[in-house]
């Protein structure tokens, strides 16, 4: 391991600056308080600090010397969970928790800023970016139509999220996609209602929603290509208020997750095929609203290769997966990759098989990786600006 020492002295503060942040969540475009706390962090380390960038976001300016920049970017907001930690700084907002570790995210991109201002090493500018609203709204999205890149101009753009699925002390990343697109859909199925003891004087939209979801699982099981990946999820099933009556309409909801414009672009076609089809095989009107949410998170070829050499050089390359299986959870930071080269890696934080994952109530982030992902950012500044 190859922390650097000005991030091991930073460590004993990381560590207060992240239970204080998991003890205050706030959740999207409500990160006042965060948002406060870490712009008055940045300030006290001397660097130049933009507040209310899409609502609630930071961004910190550290400039010395070239005209070079990069952007390192994190997340800032929690989750509407109720947390079941246990631990002595668990959350003080009832129904609020920090089960994705944006905590972690936000004190190890400030540990990084404190420590690269005290080491001067960097020519260049780095731009600390301090997003709002990952889960849900899409505040990486508001950051960039609100001009991130034209008013803090960088050459690429980094992210990175905690993994506990992969053991402490260890890095994933790859090139092209690493996490999927996350679309939803809405389907509203209206037939006749009618007394259930006499449903041939109506339209039973019940049959629909049997055939339908059977029939939508056939999308990627018969019309993609095998090497191609997509989930088709239907999570909600709405109708029908007691034992005798056929209901008048039914309405289904889910997801859709993709890695390839032209897969989701099938996806979406298929789904409005199969749901007419079903329609007007039980001779009923049938309607599809589908959305396309988050992009896939797709890293560019040679700031995956920065991004490898920097977590190299801090754990070790025996340590720094370069070909992991991508996953189909979904990720904003992928309209700043849209926007920008760059290149997001999973910092492994596991403690053991029974690590409890992302998003449930038990999650905590694991402290013990602060100072390995302080020293990614401090190692890949250096390496990128080093003049
Ligand atoms: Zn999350
Ligand atoms: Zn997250």
């Amino acid at each position: 391991m190859n922390i650097p020492p000005e991030s091991a002295a930073v460590v004993p503060e990381m560590r207060e600056w992240r239970h204080h942040i998991h003890a205050h969540p706030e959740t999207a475009f409500e990160e006042t308080a965060t948002a406060a706390f870490v712009a008055d962090k940045l300030e006290a380390f001397g660097l130049e600090v933009h507040r209310g960038l899409a609502k609630t976001g930071v961004i910190g300016v550290l400039r010395n010397g070239g005209s070079d920049a990069i952007g390192l970017r994190a997340d800032l907001d929690a989750l509407h969970i109720l947390e079941r930690s246990g631990v002595p700084y668990a959350s003080r907002s009832e129904g609020r928790m920090h089960a994705c570790g944006h905590d972690g995210h936000t004190t190890m991109l400030l540990g990084a800023a404190q420590a690269l201002a005290r080491r001067k090493k960097v020519d260049g500018t780095v731009y600390f970016v301090f997003q709002p609203a990952e889960e849900n709204e899409g505040g990486g999205r508001v950051m960039v139509e609100e001009g991130l890149f034209e008013r803090f101009p960088m050459r690429a753009v980094y992210g990175m999220h905690n993994w506990p699925r992969l053991p402490a002390g260890s890095f994933a990343m790859r090139a092209g996609p690493l996490m999927g697109a996350y679309d939803i859909f809405e389907i509203v199925a209206t037939g006749k209602g009618a007394h259930a003891a006499m449903a041939y004087t109506g339209k039973d939209p019940m049959l629909f929603v049997a055939h339908a979801i059977t029939a939508l699982q056939t999308i990627v099981a018969r019309n993609l290509h095998p090497q191609d990946a997509g989930v088709v999820t239907v999570t909600q099933v709405h109708g029908g208020d007691t034992w005798n009556v056929i209901p008048q309409e039914v309405v289904l909801r889910g997801t859709v997750r993709t890695f390839k414009r032209e897969v989701q672009d099938l996806i979406e076609e298929r789904m409005r095929g199969i749901v007419a089809g079903v329609a007007a095989t039980f001779d009923m009107t049938a309607t599809v609203r589908y959305e396309r949410r988050y992009p896939a998170t797709v890293n560019s070829e040679t700031e995956t290769g920065y991004a490898i050499a920097a977590a190299s050089a801090v754990v070790g390359a025996e340590n720094v997966d370069t070909d992991p299986t991508p996953e189909m959870g979904s990720e904003d930071f992928a309209f700043m990759l849209q926007a920008r080269p760059g290149c997001y890696v999973w910092l492994g934080a596991g403690r053991g098989p029974d690590t409890p994952n992302i998003h449930s109530p038990q999650y905590d982030f694991n402290d013990e990786v602060l100072s390995i992902g302080a020293s990614y950012w401090v190692t890949l500044a250096e390496q990128q600006l080093a003049g």
